[in-house]
């Protein structure tokens, strides 16, 4: 081969150094949710891209310009997902989960989108997501925002902020639209060019301009929140009403605006200042328009996404198992290598959360000594000419200053339990 094959550009590894945080990080996550009744649900990671192009929006940045897409063979559109919220409508959808009453739903995976890969950005992440269906009061979008809370503060977080909004129904939004194209066309000039574009496309998006030099100009412009509809400012009153009383501390963002069209009342972000301009740990809201959009019944809907990278980087987490074997069996000399192979099984058989590594590869027994302890294993199981001849294991304390046992076979099992107890 000429060159070596690199994956691509951000899209990494995760090697197996890092996996022990990733599990603690997707245990923690999957229990709380448990905690809240909320349900696991796997979809394809691909789909047809009009599913995406439909659910989030055409003007979205999403979809004009960070998707995967393809033709297929015979001439399919598809599109890796670039985020979870569209899949999980779909298969309710296909498998009728909506007509069935509530859905609260949640699933982990990776997403895919052709961003600028930096710290906290890449093109293959991992979201969990997390959706309830077929509740429409500011209830169940309070509880996901304590779900989110509880989660913080099981990881240790405490510098995560909260900010909420509400875009009001699809009405109220548009008049507010028309306000904000009025606003920003009076300052044309002042504008980059993505906002330009943006001016035409898709005027909320403005709001959301990372572009210092717009940030005065956003700040002054005509809040959302002067024309919302009354159930939409009744449901967001009632929502910062729930959250005050479960304790939560949040701020209104009149300019927070979500990328997706469908959102609709409430929106939220989670917010940290110690990852740079990729601040946003979490980001959710209201949806209620989209089953219906794609020929389902109304069905009012709520969710959110969070960034496992991100999270990773912010939260101290630990290993959750050690990763250290228990046992290093050791073999040499004729036929103790199958005897030694049957032994471990029996081992694995008898004691299934212990770590045992066969030692493979050959080589004497000093080497294997070697390798046993560098492994780190508590205790070395031998099988050399002498035990095979007495049908019998010498077992070796390797951390501790104990004396060596001699166990016959059949006793293997047993003689582990009591030494593993004290350990
Ligand atoms: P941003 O404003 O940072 O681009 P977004 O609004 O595009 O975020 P969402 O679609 O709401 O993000 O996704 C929810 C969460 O997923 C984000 O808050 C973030 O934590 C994470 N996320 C989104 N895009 C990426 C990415 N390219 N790399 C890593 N994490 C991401
Ligand atoms: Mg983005």
């Amino acid at each position: 081969m000429t060159e070596k094959i690199q994956a691509i550009r951000g899209m990494n590894d995760i090697l197996a150094d890092e996996t022990g945080r990733w599990q603690s990080l997707e245990a923690l996550i999957r229990r709380v949710l448990e905690q809240y009744g909320y349900q696991e649900i796997r979809f394809p990671i691909l789909e047809k891209t009009e599913l995406f192009a439909h659910s989030i929006g055409e003007t979205t940045d999403i979809v004009s310009k960070e998707m995967y897409s393809f033709v297929d063979r015979n001439g399919d559109n598809l599109t890796l997902r670039p985020e979870g919220t569209a899949g999980c409508v779909r298969a309710g959808l296909q498998h009728s989960l909506f007509q069935t009453g509530v859905q609260k739903l949640w699933y982990n995976g990776p997403m895919f989108r052709r961003e600028r890969p930096q710290k906290g950005r890449l093109r293959q992440f991992h979201q969990t997501g997390v959706e309830a269906f077929g509740l429409p009061g500011p209830d169940i979008d309070a509880e996901l925002i304590l779900l989110c809370a509880r989660l913080w503060r099981e990881l240790g977080l405490d510098d995560i902020t909260l900010q909420i909004n509400s875009l009001g129904s699809a009405a109220a939004r548009l008049a507010y639209r028309n306000v904000l194209v009025e606003y920003f066309t009076g300052h044309k000039d002042q504008l980059d060019e993505d906002s330009r574009a943006r001016l035409e496309r898709n005027p909320l998006r403005i709001l959301d301009s990372k572009d210092p030099d717009l940030q005065n100009l956003i700040a002054n412009a005509p809040a959302m929140s002067g024309y919302l509809d009354p159930e939409s400012a009744d449901h967001f009153a009632g929502l910062q009403e729930l959250l005050t009383g479960a304790g939560v501390t949040f701020t209104v963002n009149p300019r927070l605006v979500r990328g997706l069209d469908y959102y609709c009342k409430t929106v939220f972000e989670w917010v940290t200042s110690r990852l740079g301009a990729q601040g946003t740990v979490c980001a959710g809201g209201r949806y209620d328009g989209m089953v219906e959009h794609f020929g389902g019944k109304t069905t009012p809907a709520v969710g959110f996404a969070l960034g496992m990278e991100r999270l990773l980087e912010l939260a101290d987490l630990k290993e959750p198992l050690d990763s250290r074997p228990d046992l290093y069996f050791i073999h040499a000399g004729a036929g103790s290598e199958a005897r030694a192979m049957q032994l471990a099984e029996q081992v694995r058989d008898a004691h299934p959360s212990l770590k045992v590594i066969l030692h493979c590869g050959g080589g004497g027994m000093k080497s294997q000594f070697k390798k046993a302890d560098r492994s780190g294993a508590s205790l070395a199981l031998i099988l050399a000419e002498d035990e095979l001849a007495r049908n019998t294991v010498a077992i070796k304390h390797l951390r501790r200053d104990l004396p060596q046992r001699e166990v016959a076979w059949p006793a293997l099992p047993g003689a582990l339990s009591e030494l593993l107890m004290n350990v």
